[in-house]
């Protein structure tokens, strides 16, 4: 069975190509490489080309029978900023992907989400019937993109999984993959950093409601959102219908427990300052991820300890070979 990896040179998509592989599959992975690094493509076929070139998948989409899709920008205040990027890959060409997807006969359709979905949840721990009111041009690109699927299922038949993930983090065991963003914005590989490389941790918001007064958030570690790829695909092979599902830990850790467990991981301090909040974070964002456990049989094995320990192992790789 061959699955096309939309996305797959990047972070969640290269691990998700592992796991495929590591359970029997033939992963291909479709990437451009403007934002994803051909070395977490090693071991893989690489298309090289653009979600936006529908000659080029349409003849990838041939030798395929499934789709898993990351090719999204995925910075908020990015999308924020310039709305018209994020509309013009994650809407309009992830569009067209759907498209050249139904017309290559193809009817198992995996699909990244995120729980920027839901802006600022009425209810935490968050269930998918949350209502779904993103806050940011980034939440509502992928909540479009929800949108079409839902409707193509109606209309063509497409199965499919949409994935609300919480904040992806860790790395694979192997060394050979893991978190390359170029800026790097992301809590734990900047807590990590701010141990050795001279930078400083800003805090973003000491005066949230919360028992230390910064945010909490869902770290879920990526293989195991990479395994809950794999089992949403068996899901829909087996005849399962389309769902959403959060993928989470449910379990929520505060900006200042990120730093002590980096701090656990490196034996060595963070340097912090404390800073204002960023505009758009929502004081507590924590999955309820009963649904997932109950439709693949799922569970999230890791918790934060073992995340940054792992994030931290992949950096001193990546330092080493740079
Ligand atoms: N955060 C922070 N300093 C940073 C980056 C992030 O305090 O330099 C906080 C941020 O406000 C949020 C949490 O860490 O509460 C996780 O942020 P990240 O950008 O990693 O993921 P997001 O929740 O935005 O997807």
């Amino acid at each position: 069975m061959a699955i096309l990896v939309v996305g797959g040179a990047g972070y969640i998509g290269s691990h998700a190509a592992r796991a495929l592989q590591r359970a029997g599959y033939e992963a291909i992975i479709y990437d451009s490489l403007v934002n994803g690094h051909r070395r977490l493509t090693e071991g893989f076929e690489l298309i090289e080309g653009d979600i936006a070139d529908q000659g080029k998948l349409r003849s990838a989409l041939k030798r395929v029978d499934g789709v898993m899709h990351f090719a999204a920008h995925a910075y908020v205040g990015e999308s924020v900023q310039n709305p018209r990027k994020y509309f013009q890959n994650n809407v309009e060409a992830a569009l067209g992907l759907l498209n050249e997807t139904i017309d290559a006969g193809i009817r198992r359709f995996v699909f990244s989400s995120t729980c920027a979905v839901y802006g600022d949840p009425a209810k935490v721990p968050i269930t998918e019937d949350n209502p779904r009111q993103p806050v940011n041009p980034y939440g509502t690109s992928k909540l479009f993109c929800e949108f079409a699927l839902e409707a193509y299922d109606r209309a063509y038949g497409l199965r499919s999984a949409r994935l609300r993930y919480f904040n992806a983090a860790g790395a694979d065991d192997s060394g050979e993959i893991g978190e390359l963003h170029n800026p790097e914005t992301h809590l734990i590989p900047l807590a990590l950093a701010a141990t050795g490389d001279g930078s400083e941790l800003n805090i973003f918001g000491t005066d949230y409601p919360t028992p230390d007064g910064t945010c909490i958030r869902d770290y879920i570690h990526v293989n195991d959102l990479a395994d809950a790829h794999v089992r949403a695909l068996q899901h829909l092979e087996k005849g399962g219908e389309s769902v959403a599902l959060n993928l989470g830990t449910g379990r929520g850790d505060s900006v200042l427990d990120v730093i002590k467990a980096a701090e656990a991981a490196t034996g060595r301090t963070v340097k912090r300052k404390l800073g204002p909040r960023r505009p758009g974070d929502p004081p507590v964002l924590v999955a309820d991820a009963a649904r997932a456990q109950k439709v693949l049989g799922w569970r999230a094995t890791r918790l934060l300890p073992e995340i940054v320990s792992s994030a931290w192992k992949w950096m001193k790789t990546v330092q080493r070979s740079s």
